[in-house]
């Protein structure tokens, strides 16, 4: 007569539980004003934005790179961006004048 024993109750595989993480401060950025930002429209090469009294602006859209990372959230990354001189408007790139330099072949 044999009596076996077996070990009963190996230590379940129980994860331990996780303090929860704290979350990322949000950046606390005191913009003052919103940043405007429009779609150039073909062969836009300067402002057309009206200030208060509807005076054209006419300022020089320049291509800009070292935008701010909220701006970036806003256009994405390597987002193509102009910025007037003048007003600091903001203008994306009219999306049809976009170099179609990718072709989908299968
Ligand atoms: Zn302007």
């Amino acid at each position: 007569m044999a009596e076996e024993t077996v070990p009963q109750g190996a230590s379940p595989a129980a994860p331990p539980p996780k303090p929860p993480a704290a979350p990322p401060a949000p950046a606390a950025d005191a913009a003052p004003v919103e940043q405007k930002i429009k779609v150039r429209k073909p062969k836009q090469r300067s402002c057309d934005e009206k200030d208060a009294k509807g005076k054209l602006c006419g300022g020089h859209l320049k291509r800009w790179y070292d935008y701010p990372k909220d701006v970036q959230a806003k256009i994405g990354n390597d987002a193509e961006i102009y910025r007037c001189e003048f007003c600091k408007t903001l203008y994306k790139p009219d999306p049809k004048q976009l170099p179609h330099s990718y072709t989908l072949r299968y």
